[in-house]
């Protein structure tokens, strides 16, 4: 969705509230596709702030479809967004070019470009099913939250049990 701000761009103390439809279905992230389940409008508050210059403000919900970093299952994952950032008009812009650094500019704000560069920011390091995911074994492929296989991945070494022993022994004396 393509917001024109030239009306708050050009009026002093106007502000302006819009809700928008976040168009996308699908992101991007690390050429992974991944699907959105529900999304909020986009709620804007556009703010001018003089003579060729706003600012834009923003809040949406939306839940996506991730993988659990173990089991790969699929984990819905909802971002709260809140986002605010400055729009300068071109006029503005190639008159002082470098007064406001990360500003937009323009009288086409992009809504769609905006919002998925703050999911991308807010991407969260970790997905995980539950806390404590098993993962799958590394054998059979078993999804190990859903029970035990019959691999033997884990092989004690009865050295180092052995070592164990007198240490705790040592310990509790
Ligand atoms: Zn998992
Ligand atoms: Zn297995």
């Amino acid at each position: 969705m393509v917001l024109n701000v030239s009306d708050v761009l050009a009026a002093e103390g106007r502000t302006e509230r819009k809700q928008v439809e976040f168009s996308l279905s699908v992101l991007e992230y690390g050429k992974q596709q991944y699907p959105i389940t529900e999304k909020s409008p986009v709620r804007l508050t556009i703010s001018n702030e003089g003579k060729g210059k706003a600012e834009i403000t923003g809040e949406a919900e939306l839940t996506v479809l991730l993988c659990c970093d173990r089991c790969l299952k699929e984990v819905p994952y909802t971002f709260s967004l809140e986002f605010s950032s400055k729009i300068v008009s071109p006029e503005l812009e190639a008159a002082v070019p470098d007064e406001e650094e990360d500003s937009l500019t323009g009288y086409q704000i992009n809504v769609d470009d905006l919002v998925s560069n703050e999911i991308s920011i807010n991407w969260p390091m970790k997905v995980l099913c539950r806390p404590d995911c098993k993962g799958i074994c590394s054998v059979c492929g078993r999804n190990l939250n859903e029970g035990a296989c019959e691999c033997d991945t884990f092989v004690p070494d009865p050295r180092l049990a052995a070592i164990k022993d007198i240490f705790n022994a040592g310990k509790e004396v």
